[in-house]
Protein backbone atom coordinates (compact mmCIF):
# COMPACT_ATOMS: atom_id res chain seq x y z
CA UNK A 1 0.00 0.00 0.00
CA UNK A 2 1.15 3.73 -0.58
CA UNK A 3 0.52 6.72 0.86
CA UNK A 4 1.63 10.28 2.75
CA UNK A 5 3.57 10.36 6.44
CA UNK A 6 4.33 13.32 7.89
CA UNK A 7 7.05 13.21 10.43
CA UNK A 8 6.61 15.62 13.55
CA UNK A 9 8.93 15.82 16.75
CA UNK A 10 11.31 18.19 18.50
CA UNK A 11 14.56 19.57 16.94
CA UNK A 12 17.49 17.08 17.13
CA UNK A 13 15.61 13.88 17.88
CA UNK A 14 16.41 12.27 14.45
CA UNK A 15 14.01 12.95 11.68
CA UNK A 16 16.55 13.93 9.10
CA UNK A 17 18.57 10.79 10.08
CA UNK A 18 15.49 8.45 9.52
CA UNK A 19 14.47 9.73 6.33
CA UNK A 20 18.37 9.73 5.01
CA UNK A 21 17.78 6.22 5.78
CA UNK A 22 14.70 5.58 4.05
CA UNK A 23 15.22 7.66 0.67
CA UNK A 24 14.47 6.17 -2.14
CA UNK A 25 13.67 7.80 -5.95
CA UNK A 26 10.94 7.60 -7.24
CA UNK A 27 7.75 9.47 -7.16
CA UNK A 28 4.46 7.59 -8.68
CA UNK A 29 1.70 8.90 -6.73
CA UNK A 30 1.78 12.55 -6.37
CA UNK A 31 -1.59 13.22 -7.98
CA UNK A 32 -3.54 13.53 -5.43
CA UNK A 33 -1.61 15.87 -3.00
CA UNK A 34 -1.74 19.37 -2.76
CA UNK A 35 1.28 21.55 -4.26
CA UNK A 36 2.25 22.98 -1.04
CA UNK A 37 2.81 19.16 0.39
CA UNK A 38 4.26 18.21 -3.16
CA UNK A 39 7.28 20.82 -2.21
CA UNK A 40 7.72 19.52 1.16
CA UNK A 41 8.44 15.73 0.32
CA UNK A 42 11.70 14.73 1.81
CA UNK A 43 11.87 11.17 1.00
CA UNK A 44 10.61 8.34 -0.34
CA UNK A 45 10.56 4.49 0.48
CA UNK A 46 9.89 2.64 -2.80
CA UNK A 47 9.63 -1.46 -2.83
CA UNK A 48 8.26 -3.04 -5.74
CA UNK A 49 4.36 -2.67 -4.67
CA UNK A 50 4.58 0.38 -2.75
CA UNK A 51 5.42 3.94 -1.82
CA UNK A 52 5.72 5.99 1.36
CA UNK A 53 6.28 9.26 0.78
CA UNK A 54 7.95 11.46 3.69
CA UNK A 55 7.05 15.05 4.59
CA UNK A 56 9.84 16.42 7.31
CA UNK A 57 7.05 18.72 9.43
CA UNK A 58 9.49 20.50 11.87
CA UNK A 59 7.49 23.80 12.62
CA UNK A 60 5.37 22.27 15.56
CA UNK A 61 6.24 24.60 18.31
CA UNK A 62 4.60 26.97 20.27
CA UNK A 63 4.62 29.83 18.66
CA UNK A 64 6.36 33.51 20.50
CA UNK A 65 5.52 35.36 16.95
CA UNK A 66 3.40 36.31 14.00
CA UNK A 67 6.10 34.58 11.96
CA UNK A 68 6.16 31.62 14.35
CA UNK A 69 2.65 31.21 14.11
CA UNK A 70 2.71 31.57 10.09
CA UNK A 71 4.92 28.52 10.13
CA UNK A 72 3.38 26.36 12.95
CA UNK A 73 -0.36 26.64 10.83
CA UNK A 74 1.59 26.16 7.84
CA UNK A 75 2.65 22.83 9.59
CA UNK A 76 -0.27 22.26 11.10
CA UNK A 77 -2.22 22.33 7.35
CA UNK A 78 0.46 19.86 6.11
CA UNK A 79 -1.23 17.24 8.69
CA UNK A 80 -4.37 17.85 7.23
CA UNK A 81 -3.13 16.43 3.88
CA UNK A 82 -1.54 13.02 4.83
CA UNK A 83 -2.21 9.27 5.67
CA UNK A 84 -0.41 9.64 8.38
CA UNK A 85 2.12 11.04 11.18
CA UNK A 86 5.01 9.60 12.62
CA UNK A 87 6.21 11.24 15.95
CA UNK A 88 9.70 10.86 16.80
CA UNK A 89 11.09 11.51 20.39
CA UNK A 90 14.68 10.69 21.65
CA UNK A 91 14.72 7.72 23.95
CA UNK A 92 17.60 9.67 26.08
CA UNK A 93 15.37 13.05 26.67
CA UNK A 94 11.95 12.95 28.71
CA UNK A 95 9.51 14.56 27.84
CA UNK A 96 8.73 17.95 27.96
CA UNK A 97 7.15 20.89 26.78
CA UNK A 98 7.60 20.57 23.51
CA UNK A 99 6.37 16.97 23.09
CA UNK A 100 3.50 18.34 24.75
CA UNK A 101 3.03 20.96 22.45
CA UNK A 102 2.95 18.63 19.65
CA UNK A 103 0.74 15.58 21.17
CA UNK A 104 -1.46 18.57 22.24
CA UNK A 105 -1.60 19.51 18.14
CA UNK A 106 -2.18 15.82 17.68
CA UNK A 107 -5.31 15.38 19.08
CA UNK A 108 -6.67 17.64 16.85
CA UNK A 109 -6.10 15.99 13.48
CA UNK A 110 -7.99 12.48 14.10
CA UNK A 111 -5.12 10.51 11.78
CA UNK A 112 -3.71 7.66 12.58
CA UNK A 113 -0.13 8.54 14.75
CA UNK A 114 3.05 6.00 15.61
CA UNK A 115 5.04 6.76 17.95
CA UNK A 116 8.50 6.11 16.98
CA UNK A 117 11.34 6.17 19.68
CA UNK A 118 14.56 6.80 18.47
CA UNK A 119 18.15 6.42 19.89
CA UNK A 120 17.40 3.13 21.10
CA UNK A 121 21.62 2.47 20.53
CA UNK A 122 21.72 5.27 23.19
CA UNK A 123 19.97 3.76 26.05
CA UNK A 124 19.87 0.51 28.43
CA UNK A 125 17.08 -1.37 27.42
CA UNK A 126 15.61 -0.64 31.00
CA UNK A 127 15.31 2.94 30.47
CA UNK A 128 12.80 2.26 27.07
CA UNK A 129 10.52 1.40 29.62
CA UNK A 130 10.30 4.18 31.27
CA UNK A 131 10.53 6.40 28.37
CA UNK A 132 7.34 4.03 26.95
CA UNK A 133 5.19 4.92 30.30
CA UNK A 134 5.53 8.54 29.87
CA UNK A 135 4.09 8.53 26.70
CA UNK A 136 1.68 5.06 26.92
CA UNK A 137 -1.26 7.54 27.16
CA UNK A 138 -0.47 10.71 25.46
CA UNK A 139 -2.74 10.04 22.63
CA UNK A 140 -4.01 6.79 20.97
CA UNK A 141 -1.10 5.79 19.22
CA UNK A 142 -1.42 3.57 16.10
CA UNK A 143 1.61 2.14 16.85
CA UNK A 144 4.62 2.21 19.04
CA UNK A 145 8.47 1.11 17.61
CA UNK A 146 11.41 1.42 19.43
CA UNK A 147 14.47 2.34 16.64
CA UNK A 148 17.65 3.23 16.00
CA UNK A 149 17.62 5.58 12.47
CA UNK A 150 21.38 5.93 12.95
CA UNK A 151 22.35 2.00 13.27
CA UNK A 152 19.00 1.11 11.29
CA UNK A 153 17.40 -1.66 14.32
CA UNK A 154 13.54 -1.62 13.76
CA UNK A 155 13.66 0.29 11.03
CA UNK A 156 12.64 -2.48 8.07
CA UNK A 157 10.07 -3.78 10.27
CA UNK A 158 8.85 -0.53 11.26
CA UNK A 159 8.37 0.56 7.25
CA UNK A 160 6.93 -2.94 6.53
CA UNK A 161 4.00 -2.31 9.21
CA UNK A 162 3.65 1.03 7.53
CA UNK A 163 3.18 -0.46 4.58
CA UNK A 164 0.58 -2.62 5.37
CA UNK A 165 -1.35 -0.15 6.87
CA UNK A 166 -1.52 2.68 4.91
P1 LIG B 1 16.29 16.25 13.45
O1 LIG B 1 16.56 17.64 13.94
O2 LIG B 1 15.11 15.66 14.14
O3 LIG B 1 16.20 16.17 11.95
O4 LIG B 1 17.54 15.35 13.92
P2 LIG B 1 18.79 14.82 13.08
O5 LIG B 1 18.40 13.71 12.17
O6 LIG B 1 19.48 15.99 12.47
O7 LIG B 1 19.69 14.15 14.22
C1 LIG B 1 20.23 14.93 15.28
C2 LIG B 1 21.45 14.21 15.82
O8 LIG B 1 21.08 12.94 16.38
C3 LIG B 1 22.50 13.89 14.75
O9 LIG B 1 23.77 14.08 15.32
C4 LIG B 1 22.27 12.42 14.43
O10 LIG B 1 23.42 11.74 13.99
C5 LIG B 1 21.84 11.90 15.79
N1 LIG B 1 20.97 10.71 15.66
C6 LIG B 1 19.85 10.57 14.92
N2 LIG B 1 19.33 9.34 15.05
C7 LIG B 1 20.13 8.67 15.90
C8 LIG B 1 20.11 7.33 16.43
O11 LIG B 1 19.26 6.49 16.16
N3 LIG B 1 21.12 7.02 17.30
C9 LIG B 1 22.11 7.89 17.63
N4 LIG B 1 23.04 7.48 18.49
N5 LIG B 1 22.15 9.15 17.15
C10 LIG B 1 21.18 9.54 16.30
MG1 LIG C 1 16.14 17.70 10.51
Amino acid sequence: HSGFVAIVGRPNVGKSTFLNRVIGQKVAIMSNVAQTTRNKIQGIYTTNSEQIVFIDTPGIFKPSSKLDEFMVNSAISTLNEVDAVLFMVNAQETRGAGDNYIIDRLKDIHKPVYLVINKIDQIHPDKLLSVLEQYKDALEWKEVYPISALQGNNVDEFLSQLSKDL
